[in-house]
């Protein structure tokens, strides 16, 4: 059996998404650095697993998770986007 955080694979899901429609930096470091922060500002939802196993969404998430998640991930964009840890080229 294992532990898994669903948040992350919520957050994974809807991150590009929204950074695509915020325009901030897509390349890895940003797009971990708005995933690690949104999922510090959210509560953790773990879930049993057996090995293997793809979880798949359940009926438990409301719309009002998903506006819980978007809104994290907004607010991490724009934290990152003006503060961005990414080597910056030309400068
Ligand atoms: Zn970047």
């Amino acid at each position: 059996m294992q532990l898994k955080n669903y948040m992350e694979e919520v957050v994974f899901e809807m991150l590009d998404k929204v950074m695509v429609k915020m325009g901030v930096c897509m390349c890895d470091k940003c797009r971990y650095d708005v995933a690690a922060i949104a999922l510090n500002s959210l509560p953790p939802k773990y879930v049993v697993t057996e090995e293997g196993e793809v979880y798949s969404r359940t009926n438990e998430l409301t719309t009002q998770f998903d506006v819980d998640v978007a809104t994290a991930i907004t607010r991490a964009a724009e934290i990152v986007s003006k503060n961005p840890r990414h080597e910056v080229r030309n400068g």
